[in-house]
């Protein structure tokens, strides 16, 4: 079971390509050079909240997947 419910927002990912460097299991590019999901479990808990918290943009949203509490970003 995931610990996470993954998300982009589109709107906001700038690119960095980040979150495909550190947690490439989850995380790749697609043509528009925008973030995509494409494994929910596709690296540890920590490695997904960790590319969460490094993405300069906040566009990497993590909810619980048991409750779909959001988690990240915070507020
Ligand atoms: S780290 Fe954030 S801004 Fe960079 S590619 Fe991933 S989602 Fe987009």
């Amino acid at each position: 079971m995931a610990k996470y419910k993954v998300e982009i927002d589109r709107e906001t990912c700038i690119g960095c390509q980040a979150c495909a460097s550190d947690a490439a299991g989850t995380f790749e590019m697609d043509d528009d050079d925008i973030a995509i999901v494409v494994n929910q479990e596709g690296d540890p808990p920590e490695t997904i909240l960790a590319a969460a918290e490094a993405c300069p943009s906040e566009s990497i949203i993590l909810h619980d997947a048991d409750t779909g509490e959001k988690v990240y970003p915070a507020g």
